[in-house]
């Protein structure tokens, strides 16, 4: 594709922009960053009439973080978040399971984040209009339906602030990163019908309190049919007194209690029974539940891969073309590498249609796996593992209940099919 430093005014291909981007989530921030960096203009259209820091805590792996490292963001990132330094797992008599190292201890060349999703998206709302300039995000404008012909593709918007229809803008491509209630896909697949539920609703909520187990772990407690609890920090000295932003996430066999909406309010006489004595020496888990300031309830859904995303001069990113049950820290970060992948290869292209077909046959496999790993094998097995083998009991000794190497297999495998093994990431640093 051609450069373009300017967003004012047309581009030279007679379009309103080169790559017309669709939500200010992860992805499509992302997406503009590595866009710049390679010279191609952009401009993001947001359905939201502001952007506020919503959400709790989300992950990001070294793959994913190696990426946002080449964006020149580990110190403003650093800054906001808990570099995570280890993983653990217990079963819900607090009995230690299995521990390993996570992020640069694991060897790896970047960090793991642990951080609150609304500091995220600040981090990079902020370093795209520092480096695209203050037209690089446009709020209030909801996207309805895209179409395209020759020439390029179009994109139509409503104001979200009281549904007057705006003027149409026209890209040599629309890249639809409007996440996990997409309008784009849902006009390619309009008959792809609910969110497959998995069978667990969760509540999820943040609390300050004391460092536990040293400050920079995450733990994941019991299995999802008697209760399950994930707790991490995600901001550090939240106080001024070493108190940190501790990200709880309560997981829990129900049937489906509503659809998803992010921002749907939980309540703690739901869950907490399910917690009430899980008073261990390493935290304590009802006093976290108890102190959080506020709790939100989700239902853990995903949908089926998708057999294309590419649609001509269309594409889809992130959520919007792969949504995943959040079992394996992988929701933000696959976005991000479908971000830094299509930038690259829309850079090589000399046709863009080419390039997003690229795109599609590289990340449709690769996320694939990763979404049908999240449904059956993410790296909470462990804690299955270790419930089915003692019937839900307690253990003597853990030696006895399933090895070491078992364990490190489990994680391992996760890892392989989510491309983060130490081993694939030199790969990928590898300019060759
Ligand atoms: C409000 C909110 C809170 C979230 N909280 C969490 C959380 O606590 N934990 C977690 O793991 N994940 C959370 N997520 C999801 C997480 O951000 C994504 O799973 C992941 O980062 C992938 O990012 P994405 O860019 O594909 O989608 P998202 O980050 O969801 O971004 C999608 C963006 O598109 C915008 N949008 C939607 N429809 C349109 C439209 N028609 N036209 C224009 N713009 C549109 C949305 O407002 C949003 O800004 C949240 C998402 C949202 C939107």
């Amino acid at each position: 594709m051609n450069s373009n430093d300017g967003l004012a005014g047309k581009h030279p291909s007679g379009s309103d922009v080169e790559v017309l981007i669709v939500g200010a989530g992860i992805g499509g921030l992302v997406l503009a960053l590595e866009l710049h960096r390679v010279g191609i203009s952009c401009r993001i259209y947001e359905a939201a009439t502001e952007i506020r820091p919503l959400g709790v805590g989300i992950n990001i792996l070294p793959h994913a973080s190696a990426i946002l490292t080449g964006l020149g963001l580990e110190e403003a990132l650093s800054a906001t978040a808990v570099l995570t330094q280890e993983a653990v797992f217990y079963n819900r008599f607090g009995q230690f399971i299995h521990s390993e190292p996570v992020g640069r201890p694991a060897g790896y060349g970047s960090p793991q984040y642990s951080i609150h999703r609304g500091d995220l998206q600040q981090v990079l709302v902020d370093t795209v209009l520092d480096r695209l300039g203050p037209g690089a995000i446009v709020t209030d404008h909801r996207c309805t339906f895209v179409d395209q012909n020759a020439d390029g593709a179009i994109a139509h918007f409503t104001k979200s602030s009281d549904d007057t229809q705006l003027s149409p803008i026209s890209a040599e491509v629309v890249v639809a990163c409007d996440g996990v209630h997409s309008a784009i896909r849902k006009q390619f697949y309009p008959d792809e019908g609910q969110p497959r539920y998995s069978g667990v609703t969760m509540w999820r909520g943040v609390t300050v309190a004391q460092p536990f187990l040293g400050g920079a772990t995450m733990a994941r407690v019991g299995w999802l049919a008697s209760g399950k609890m994930v707790v991490y920090p995600i901001k550090n000295d939240c106080d001024g007194n070493g108190r940190q932003l501790i990200n709880w996430v309560a997981e829990i066999e129900t049937p489906q209690r509503a659809q998803r909406d992010w921002t749907r309010q939980g309540k703690v006489e739901d869950f907490f029974d399910v917690f009430k004595d899980w008073k261990f020496d390493w935290l304590d888990i009802p006093a976290l539940i108890s102190g959080a300031e506020s709790i939100l309830e989700y239902p853990m859904v995903d949908q089926d891969p998708l057999p294309r995303w590419t649609f001509g001069r269309i594409t889809l990113l992130g959520d919007a073309a792969h949504p995943m049950v959040p079992r394996g820290s992988n929701g933000a970060g696959q976005a991000i590498i479908d971000a830094h992948r299509l930038a690259a290869l829309l850079a090589a292209a000399t046709q863009p249609t080419a390039a997003l077909l690229d795109y599609e046959a590289e990340r449709l496999p690769r996320t694939t796996a990763v979404v049908l790993a999240n449904r059956t094998m993410p790296p909470d097995t462990i804690v299955r593992e270790v419930w089915e083998r003692t019937a839900d009991q307690p253990f003597d000794r853990i030696e006895d209940v399933i090895s070491a190497e078992e364990l490190s297999a489990i994680s391992r495998k996760y890892q392989e099919i989510a491309g983060y093994t130490v081993q694939d990431l030199q790969i990928l640093n590898d300019p060759k």
